[in-house]
């Protein structure tokens, strides 16, 4: 059921904001008195007409239909669908940061650009990079910002004969899109039988036509890139650049630096390892990481702290009265590859991550790594123990691994999708299905550190359950889910043919919607 399906006419809900209310019920208050007469709409807007309760009530209903972090175990692998600690999000909305307008001066915002310095600070120390722009504003935004200034470096070098990014097959999907946006043909190379860069084939792959290597680290199939040190050697040695994929960081917060492994840029999703609700797609923040030679193409605005101009603006606190935060701009970094964000980025995203980075501090980060290792080698030995299929028995988990459902398939034409499926049936967001595509059938699972072992055997115990299901009454799973408010999706048609508009009838009744 729509909201619009719930307006009566004259149903009000003002008391949310009176003044809001009665500024917009009469044609001529104040605040509409700046507005030329022949710009005002005549009829009111067709919205619907609720009273508060009835909005309260609908909207709960419906946040209660979603599976959430806060209400289910979440095990998306390549996502880190942590929790969020409650205290990132009330201090970044403290009406100190909210109300401050992005356009006030520099001078009356010290507070929040010393954040925004800070976390570009420890961003650096837990990337080991030279410098960090916080601007772009979703993990595929900084890959694009971080390809850009490979480009940038090059091109400024007269070095245009670079023409390829080498990208392995078990790389998320905005790898290679990265790449050819930024103009750049990708080159994918093969992984071998441990879940390895296929070296032979990274040497055959690499010369004087490539730009550069986007790698992720662990890879999204959960083992780390032992043999990075080669990798590098090879890449650099043929006057490329490395480019990290960060969105695994959360396996080695605080324990590898992607600096120390040789990479010259990285993008950080600080949506996943640093804190922030996501899914269903918003909002995020790619923050961007660089080794020195890259520093003069980094996105604006940056923050710095320098010597302040104006007697009076400095940051104050620690006796810096001689110091003030500001944004360096186009005049400080004529070669940057630009703005890629009206003002600050996802500011909101930004103070969120650097509360949590303060939270937790160096020692809380290696915690995170040490959990969240533990809680995938642990969730692998145990589905392995049960007689799953881990699709690299032979590695060490990163923060998450991969189990496929071929042998069940095989045996009862349950797949991977069914199984997923019948997961939400018990109270369980599926991990990722099919991806990464290599192993067939597969679920890509990430417990994140924060979940208990209680939960994990739940979710064991849950998968041993749908596979005996599988076997003895195969229609209930390929029917999952049974207990959703909606049934299996039409995935394609909702993505090429979404139609979400509502047509009135003039009554406020007529509702059509897919
Ligand atoms: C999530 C993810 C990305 C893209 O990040 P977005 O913030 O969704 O744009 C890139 N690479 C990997 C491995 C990821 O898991």
């Amino acid at each position: 059921m729509l909201i619009f399906e719930r307006s009566h006419p004259g149903r009000r809900n003002a008391a949310q904001a009176p003044h809001h209310a009665a500024a917009t019920s009469g044609p001529s208050t104040g605040l509409r008195t700046s507005i030329p007469a022949a710009l005002l709409r005549q009829d009111r807007p067709l919205l619907p007409e609720a009273s508060e309760m009835d909005v309260v009530r609908h909207y709960t209903r419906l946040s209660q239909k979603n599976f959430s972090i806060d209400t289910h175990f979440y095990p998306l692998g390549s996502c880190t669908m942590k929790y969020n600690p409650r205290a990132c999000n009330t201090l970044a909305m403290l009406p100190q940061f909210l109300a401050r307008h992005p356009l006030a001066p520099e001078s009356t915002g010290q507070g929040v650009l010393a954040c925004l310095y800070d976390l570009q600070e420890i961003l650096k120390d837990v990337a080991g990079m030279a410098g960090v722009s916080l601007m772009p504003m979703a993990g595929a935004q900084g890959e694009f910002a971080g390809i850009a200034m490979i480009r940038a470096y090059h091109d400024a070098r007269g070095d245009t004969a670079r023409t390829e990014i080498i990208v392995p097959d078990a790389a998320h999907g905005t790898n290679p899109a990265t790449a050819v946006m930024c103009g750049y043909t990708v080159k994918e190379i093969p992984t071998d039988a441990n879940g390895d860069v296929d070296l032979d084939a990274l040497r055959a792959a690499t010369g004087p036509q490539t730009a550069g290597l986007m790698l992720t680290n662990p890879s999204t199939l959960g083992v780390f890139e032992k043999r990075i040190t080669d990798i590098q050697k090879i890449i650099h040695d043929a006057g490329g650049l490395l480019y990290y994929d960060g969105a695994n960081l959360n396996a080695i917060l605080g324990k590898v630096k992607p600096g120390d492994m040789g990479f010259d840029v990285i993008h950080m999703n600080l949506h996943k390892t640093f804190s922030t609700p996501h899914g269903g797609g918003g909002p995020g923040a790619g923050a961007v990481g660089v080794a020195e030679r890259l520093l003069p193409f980094l996105p604006l605005p940056v923050v710095a702290k320098l010597p302040s101009t104006a007697g009076g603006r400095g940051a104050g606190g620690e006796g810096s009265n001689n110091e003030a935060y500001r944004y360096l701009t186009e005049a400080d970094l004529p070669q940057s590859i630009g703005y890629l964000s009206a003002f600050s980025g996802n500011i909101g995203i930004l103070l969120r991550a650097y509360v949590y980075a303060r939270m937790l501090g160096a020692e809380g980060m290696h915690r995170v790594a040490e959990f969240a290792t533990l809680n995938a080698n642990y969730l692998m030995a145990e589905l392995q123990k049960a007689g799953f299929t881990v699709a690299f028995p032979q590695r060490r988990a990163s923060h998450e691994f991969i189990i496929s459902m071929k042998p069940l398939k095989d045996a009862t034409g349950i797949s991977a999708m069914d199984v997923a499926k019948r997961l939400l049936d018990k109270g369980y967001h599926p991990p990722t299905t099919y991806f990464p595509m290599l192993v067939p059938e597969c679920l890509l699972i990430e417990p994140t550190e924060t979940e208990s072992k209680e939960t994990l055997d739940g979710f064991v115990a849950a998968l041993k359950e749908i596979r005996d299901e599988a076997h003895a009454t195969p229609e209930l799973v390929k029917g999952a889910p049974h207990t959703m408010p909606v049934r299996r999706l039409d995935d394609v048609k909702a993505a090429r043919e979404l139609d979400l508009t509502w047509k009135s009838n003039g009554h406020g009744k007529d509702v059509t919607t897919n």
